[in-house]
This record gives C-alpha cells, sequence and structure tokens, in this order.
C-alpha cells in the first residue's frame, strides 16, 4: 500500500482530508475542514513521528478566503517596520508568500502573526527575506519560482510519485557504483553518475572554465543516458560544479536539481555571465537563458542537515562545506543504509571571514570522494592573518605611488571575503579611495544578503544591523556601464575587484589590458588560477600579454606588479586536507581524490594511504569504481 493511504487511514474522518500531494519527498495534506486545518496540529505532529516523513496540512483551496481579502489582510497583520515588499498568493498550493526586509519582524513573537494570517485567512504563510541590496537579477528569479503555482505543483508530486510509487528495480541486490565523468585528476567540469539498482544520480555538472580544450564533461560515456536520469546535485555555484547543468534541460532533462537556497541563486546568475560572456567573446552560447529558466523551475532547495529521499534508494543530506555561500558537502545514505557516500565538492576546513569550517561528523561514512585542488605536498597556504596583511600591504603601497590595484575574482567566495577585508582596513585608516566593484560581484553580495543564515555568526550579526553591513559600505562603488568604467579607466588611483577571476574574459580583463602597461599597477591573484587561462601564463611569469583585441591578436607588456597571495583560498590546503582526515567522524573505508592537476591527486592518495592505512584510489575521467 502506498505510503499516503496508510497515513490517510490514522485520519479521523471529520478531518475531511479532500486531496493530498507530493511535494518531492513532502507529503501535503488538503483539508476542507477549517478547523481542522488550525487545530489539526497534535495529529499531524503524531504522523510524522510515526512516519518519519515530513507531512504538512494545509486548506483546501474551496475554505480559502479571496485573494484580494486576504492580500489585505495581511498587509493589515505586518507591521509596518517588516518592509513587506511583495505578496505572492499560490493558490495551487495554498501558499501566500511574503517578502520582507525584516523577516524576525514579519514573523512576529513565536510566529504570532502567522499564526493570525492563518485564522483568519486559511492560506498558509511564509515568509522570506528579501535582499536590502536591490539586485533585479535575483528578484527575476524569485519571480521565475513564483510564475506558475499550478506547474510547480505537478512537478513536485511527480517527483513525490517516482520516490514513493514506482519503484524499478525487482533484484535485491545491493550495488553501486560511481563514474567519472569530469573533474577527475583535473579542476573543472566535475560531474560524477552515481548507480543503484534503482537510481541513477548526477553529482554536480561543470564546465572547464579555464579551456575551451575539453570543456564539458562526457555526457557521452555509455552509461549515461539522459532519459533516465533521476535526479541531479549540485554541491555549489560554482561553473565547475554547476555551468553544464542548463545543458541538460535543453536536451530533454525534466527531473530535479537538488542545492541549497544560495547556490540556486548564485549558480543562475553565473550561468547567465557564461553565456555574456560567450557572447561578447563571439563564441555561440551553449545554451540559452531559457534553459536556465527551466533549471531553476524544476530545483528543489534543502537546508543544511535536512534529510531528503530523491528515489526510492537514495536519501541524502546537505551539510556546511566552507567554501562559498551555500556550498555543502554531499551525503549520500543508499538502500537502508548499506553503504553511505561523503561527496566533499569543493570545501574548506577552516573557518574564513564569512564562512564557519566544513562539517565533518556524520552519521556514516563508508566512502569519500574528496577534492584535492591543493592536494600536493608544496601546497602549505599562508596563515590567513598573514594573507589579509599582504593584500592590505599591497594596497597600501600601490595606493600611496599613485597606482590601481587589480583583483581578478571569482564572482562569489573571495570577492565576498576581500570586500570584508579591505572595508576593514580602509575604514579604520580613514582611507577615501574608491574600491570598484565590476562584474557579477554586486548581484552576489545582494544575495549573500538575503541568505544570512548560510555566514557565519558574526557576518550574519553585522548584517542584521544595516550600519555595519561591509556590503553595504560606501567605500564601495558599483561600476554598471561600459561608461562608468571608462571613468574607472582614465581616473585616478583605485582599488578594483572584477570578474572573471582566472582573467578569461570579462572586465577584469578590460581592466588588464589598460592597466598592464603602467608599473605603477598591481595585479594581484587571490584564488586558483586554471591551468590554460591567461591568469595561470601570467603567474608563470610570461610578460607579454596577448589579447583578442578589436583588431585580431594584440600584445601589450606586462609591467605592473604581479602579486599571489593564495591564503585567500576557499579550498582546504594540504594541511587541512589531512587534518580533515584525522577528524572526520566516522573515518570512511575508502578515499577517492579528484578535483586537482593529476600530480596533486596522487601526491594526496598516496599520502593519506601511507599515513591513515586505507585504500585511496585517483580515478581518471571515464573510470568507473564499484562502492558495493
Ligand atoms: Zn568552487
Amino acid at each position: 500500500m502506498s505510503i499516503i493511504k496508510e497515513i490517510l487511514k490514522k485520519i479521523p474522518q471529520d478531518a475531511m482530508i479532500s486531496s493530498h500531494s507530493y511535494e518531492g519527498a513532502n507529503i501535503v495534506l488538503y483539508t476542507k475542514n477549517p478547523k481542522f486545518f488550525l487545530h489539526g496540529g497534535d495529529i499531524i505532529r503524531k504522523l510524522v513521528e510515526e512516519f518519519k516523513k515530513r507531512i504538512e496540512l494545509r486548506a483546501d483551496q474551496a475554505v480559502l478566503k479571496d485573494v484580494e481579502e486576504t492580500k489585505k489582510k495581511i498587509e493589515e497583520v505586518m507591521p509596518k517596520d517588516a518592509e513587506v515588499t511583495q505578496i505572492i498568493l499560490q493558490p495551487a498550493r495554498s501558499l501566500a508568500i511574503i517578502e520582507s526586509k525584516k523577516p524576525g519582524v514579519a514573523i512576529g513573537k513565536e510566529g504570532e502573526n502567522l499564526r493570525v494570517i492563518k485564522e483568519k485567512t486559511h492560506w498558509t504563510p511564509l515568509v522570506r527575506r528579501e535582499s536590502v541590496i536591490p539586485s533585479q537579477i535575483t528578484t527575476n528569479i524569485r519571480n521565475v519560482l513564483y510564475e506558475n503555482s499550478d506547474e510547480r505543483r505537478k512537478f513536485l508530486n511527480k517527483i513525490g510519485e517516482r520516490i514513493y510509487e514506482t519503484k524499478r528495480s525487482t533484484t535485491e541486490e545491493k550495488w553501486a557504483r560511481i563514474s567519472f565523468l569530469g573533474g577527475a585528476r583535473q579542476v573543472g567540469r566535475s560531474c560524477l553518475l552515481l548507480q543503484t539498482p534503482e537510481s541513477k544520480i548526477l553529482i554536480d555538472c561543470g564546465i572547464n572554465v579555464a579551456s575551451d580544450k575539453h570543456a564539458y564533461p562526457y555526457l557521452t560515456a555509455p552509461e549515461f543516458n539522459i532519459a533516465d536520469l533521476d535526479a541531479v546535485i549540485i554541491s555549489h555555484a560554482h561553473l565547475d560544479h554547476s555551468g553544464f547543468l542548463p545543458y541538460l534541460f535543453k536536451y530533454g532533462y525534466t527531473g530535479p536539481v537538488y542545492c541549497t537556497e544560495p547556490t540556486r541563486d548564485v549558480m543562475s546568475l553565473l550561468q547567465l555571465d557564461y553565456i555574456q560572456v560567450s557572447h561578447s567573446a563571439a563564441t555561440k552560447p551553449i545554451y540559452s537563458s531559457t534553459d536556465i529558466k527551466n533549471a531553476v523551475k524544476n530545483t528543489i532547495t534543502l537546508e543544511y542537515g535536512e534529510v531528503t529521499d530523491i528515489t526510492p534508494d537514495v536519501r541524502i543530506t546537505l551539510y556546511n562545506g566552507g567554501h562559498i555561500l551555500g556550498s555543502s558537502l554531499v551525503h549520500i545514505h543508499i538502500g537502508e543504509g548499506w553503504h553511505n557516500l561523503l561527496y566533499t565538492g569543493d570545501f574548506k576546513f577552516k573557518d574564513t571571514q564569512l564562512l564557519n569550517k566544513s562539517s565533518s561528523m556524520f552519521p556514516r561514512v563508508e566512502t569519500l570522494i574528496m577534492e584535492s585542488t591543493y592536494g600536493s605536498h608544496d601546497n602549505v597556504l599562508e596563515e590567513r592573518g598573514v594573507s589579509e596583511k599582504m593584500l592590505t600591504d599591497i594596497v597600501k603601497k600601490t595606493l600611496k605611488r599613485k597606482g590601481k590595484v587589480l583583483v581578478p575574482v571569482l564572482g562569489v567566495g573571495r570577492a565576498q571575503e576581500v570586500m570584508v577585508v579591505l572595508e576593514k582596513f580602509f575604514s579604520e585608516n580613514k582611507i577615501k579611495v574608491p574600491i570598484y566593484i565590476d562584474g557579477m560581484v554586486w548581484d552576489v553580495s545582494a544575495i549573500h544578503n538575503a541568505y544570512p543564515r548560510f555566514l557565519n555568526k558574526e557576518i550574519r550579526e553585522k548584517i542584521f544591523y544595516e550600519d555595519k553591513d561591509p556590503f553595504l559600505s560606501k567605500i564601495f562603488k558599483q561600476v554598471g556601464s561600459r561608461k562608468e568604467r571608462d571613468l574607472v579607466l582614465e581616473g585616478g588611483p583605485c582599488v578594483v575587484l572584477a570578474t572573471s577571476g582566472m582573467l578569461t574574459g570579462g572586465p577584469s580583463v578590460e581592466y588588464l589590458k589598460n592597466f598592464a602597461e603602467d608599473k605603477k599597477n598591481s595585479l594581484v591573484f587571490v584564488s586558483y588560477q586554471g591551468e590554460g587561462s591567461l591568469g595561470n601564463k601570467i603567474q608563470k611569469g610570461d610578460k607579454d600579454i596577448v589579447f583578442e583585441g578589436a583588431k585580431g591578436m594584440e600584445t601589450t607588456p606586462l609591467n605592473m606588479e604581479v602579486h599571489t597571495i593564495p591564503g585567500f583560498s576557499g579550498h582546504a590546503d594540504r594541511n587541512e586536507l589531512i587534518n580533515y582526515i584525522h577528524k572526520i567522524k566516522p573515518r570512511p573505508k575508502k578515499i577517492i581524490i579528484v578535483h586537482g592537476e593529476s600530480s596533486s591527486c596522487l601526491d594526496l592518495a598516496s599520502s593519506l594511504h601511507k599515513t591513515f592505512k586505507v585504500e585511496t584510489v585517483a580515478p581518471r575521467n571515464l573510470d568507473s569504481i564499484r562502492l558495493r
């Protein structure tokens, strides 16, 4: 018997349950009895305990108050200082979404305001935090989700049916295997396919941003068939983990994507930017904004620690990865727990300005798949304090000789870390020179402001008091147009944070062309420079830089100072990686090393084997490993 039928059997007749629906792994019951809607909480809580599933009660459309009347009621109940910006009613799901800049105030003491709304309108209110920093693009992403609640209800129900009602496999065999479609012995195009008797799940779907050659994962591998794919999990928003996702939708994928809320927003932003950069490089983008929109529509977001079934035999939990906003370690529980896999994605095992270090305690782990960007024995990074001082010293010296500082940044991660460091330094030393922010960075900062619960306590508290929010500091000036950029290029000493982070296109390259010749200026790398990227070539000592200019290839001599500050990295360095194996509980039986240059993967795999006496392996792309 289906789980829904079993649940319904336990609910009293007069509850008047009129319909039910899955929302992914959650079960929603709709009632025509307003009394039961308002007071049936205890019965539902008991069912949740008994069935170990999330069960939610909502009012049937038939007993919802009229839309206009409801909006008016909500406006009445909401205190002025909650700063409500939008109220969206979704009749198909009986949901009233309230966007507010002060969600705590909107919810009221112990949820009092929400209780009143439920009582007076029978709609189920949901409060979402609206960023204090205006960003058109994040508003657009949310609106896509609100657009068609009917379609969303059907989609979520279909996922639930797959999880609870359609078992494909008839065997009792227990096996799991993982295929590496990208990101093995390389940094870029991370993509893993997990197969079990019941499931086919893609973990990450990235592109190789540093190089045009071998840019996409091996979706041509014989074991991959887009029509059989049950789910996609995205560990974090960086394009080398998420950049190929819209392509799946372009070629017919209609299933769910699991990730955190900030990952959904940031990756959409980066994917849109990727299309833009392709356009300006005169190459044809591999997908369109419609494909990105479809990916957003099919995304099911999870909180850290929220346990969710995604197929009949796979259950996942995301944990803090400490790498960028919303980044996660993916814990995968297979079958009745007969195998547990932890995939780190990119992670950091030390606290940073913005984030807490990654989680290291899990219920069970047999196999660990770990990144190794800084895995080789010479990849020991400076302490953060040292790196921060290096940065501020370079800035101080450059400004003193009337030069300009260019820091190429990935839109998300180091950019915000560097912003926090510079904001503090500039305000403490009363430096009045502007810090220009160009490219995606601004919108990403807005997303940080929308999800303070994903940040560490210190920053979270600052964001709650707007005058202390570092991202809102007047030191930062947004560069929004070509004209504004020209003013920066012609203007005096300044600091510029611009995307892309590896100088592979975008505004950072525009600034470099202009700043390169003057030896008063400084170029500062704070993040990993991929093999083949312009950033990597400059690090290796290239003194002439070749650009694709308006009149074909142009060469500019590089006279500006070049600095690399590796300590800002959002990745665990060699010591942190080894320390992670010391600290992780329980210790895995097998460690698979990915996401590093070949030498780093092999070096780390061999060191971990010697130190911990566990089985280690550094697979190549297209290898498959049986986990059990
Ligand atoms: Zn990353």
